[in-house]
């Protein structure tokens, strides 16, 4: 079969061939058929659009947007919109495969989708973003659909931009699609729980993994990276839990305390800084990427891919990383992780919070009904710590790490669930 030899890393910084690589030998061990394998190393539908916009100033700038749907074969596409200047076809591509790994191992009816625009939202006003976004949703809008694909935020992007993504699409329906996105306000049939549901997540794999290495959270201590959405809940959820979190970090460097951060505190100066931690004075200011190497129980890596690479790797002193962000490990690196004996508690399994409760949104919209957060948290929970169960038990079963054994928990439901519906 020709998939048997693992293809060797072109570039360390490709999230795509990091994405291949894991699924590569996640198929390996699994004995995928070729044809199965096929069918899910391409991307079902790659879109490219040009979008002419009107700036401020009266000039016409055009955008590149990207819509990937890399599967649909457990249901309707799902996936984040990003606005970010280093926004690329191979990133969209390999987002767009994790969706579809992380819906299949929380076991959610979803396939997986990403989108994204070569944009910089920091130097836009709110009315050319918005007409970027409008401008996008009508280029999609043979693909967006509550039963096709179902975009949600990502960086750069929230429920701002999906206001006006469900607006546009509603508009040119003749009438309000509320489950044609999620993560929308409120008051638009945004669900509760969603704001913290990634960081809960986090926090909840984060304490299942702890149990199974037997550290007790009230005697531990941890480091995130990246004070965003995720970083930010995930810190807060667990210090409420007994961890210690002695650092925290974002694009301002890194913050440390060695007898903790006073997390709540944190982000309090934080919302009223502009978004930034720059300034803040309840710890000492040390290197932004020495965060990573501090001597802590739990990393959990919150900003953004790669950060824990080949150069570094032999320096983490962690005995856990939960993995908040998409991809923050390099596959070269993961060797390195391995053979060091640190668990790790994968993205597609610990930050699938997100899309879980994405998931229960849509699922609301649909029903015209709104849950109590009570009840949106419960049933996160669960669902989050049986995924995490599942991923253990398979990475005892076949002797793989959690990494690995999420990516054939995740191969093998697709792989299965294709084989029942057929192809041509
Ligand atoms: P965010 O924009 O709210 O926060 C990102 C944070 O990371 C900011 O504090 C930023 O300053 C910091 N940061 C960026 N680059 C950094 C670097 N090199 N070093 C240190 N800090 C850095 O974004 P978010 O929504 O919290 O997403 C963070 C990550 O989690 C991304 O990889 C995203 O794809 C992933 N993720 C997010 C969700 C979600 O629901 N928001 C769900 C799943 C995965």
């Amino acid at each position: 079969m020709g998939y048997i030899e693992p293809a060797p890393l072109k570039d360390e910084k490709n999230p795509f061939e990091a994405m291949m690589s894991r699924f590569h030998i996640a198929s390996q061990i699994l004995g995928l058929d070729d044809e199965v394998y096929n069918v899910l190393k391409s991307p079902a539908k790659q879109v490219i659009v040009s979008l002419p916009i009107t700036m401020d100033d009266g000039s016409i700038r055009v955008f590149d947007g990207y819509r990937v749907i890399h599967s649909n074969i457990l249901g309707p596409s799902k996936g984040g919109i990003r606005f970010d200047p280093g926004v690329n076809l191979d990133e969209v591509k390999a987002l767009a495969a994790w969706m579809t790994w992380k819906c299949a191992v929380v076991d959610i009816p979803y396939g997986g989708a990403k989108g994204g625009i070569q944009c910089n939202p920091r130097e836009m006003s709110s009315g050319e973003i918005e007409r970027l976004m409008r401008a996008f949703t009508l280029a999609m809008i043979e693909i967006f659909g509550p039963d096709r694909d179902i975009p949600a935020p990502d960086m750069g992007t929230g429920p701002r931009e999906m206001a006006w993504l469900m607006d546009e699409f509603s508009r040119t329906q003749g009438m309000t699609i509320n489950s044609v996105v999620t993560g929308k306000p409120l008051v638009l049939g945004g669900s509760l729980g969603r704001t913290e549901a990634t960081g809960r997540g986090v926090m909840v794999s984060a304490l299942a993994a702890m149990e199974k290495l037997r550290i007790n959270p009230y005697k531990s201590t941890c480091a995130v990276q990246g004070f965003g959405n995720v970083g930010s809940f995930a810190a807060l959820l667990l210090a409420e839990r007994g961890v210690k979190v002695v650092a925290v970090s974002d694009l301002s460097g890194a913050y440390f305390n060695e007898n903790g951060i006073d997390i709540q505190a944190a982000i309090d100066f934080r919302n009223g800084n502009n978004g930034t931690m720059d300034g803040y004075s309840g710890a000492e200011k040390i290197e932004g990427n020495d965060i990573l190497e501090l001597e802590v129980d739990v990393l959990v890596p919150a900003a953004t891919e790669d950060v824990i690479n080949s150069q570094n790797a032999e320096k983490i002193r962690a005995k856990l990383i939960v993995e908040g962000a998409n991809g923050p490990t390099s596959a070269k690196a993961d060797t390195i992780i391995n053979d060091k004996g640190i668990m790790v508690a994968p993205d597609i399994l610990a930050n699938a919070g997100g899309v879980t409760v994405s998931y229960f949104e849509w699922v609301q919209n649909r029903l015209g009904y709104k849950w109590t957060g009570e009840r949106v948290n419960r049933r996160s929970d669960r669902i989050m710590k049986d995924a995490f169960d599942n991923v253990y038990k398979t990475s005892q079963e076949y002797d793989v790490s959690m990494r690995i054994a999420a990516y054939i928990v995740a191969i093998d439901k697709v792989a299965k669930t294709y084989k029942f519906r057929g192809g041509y």
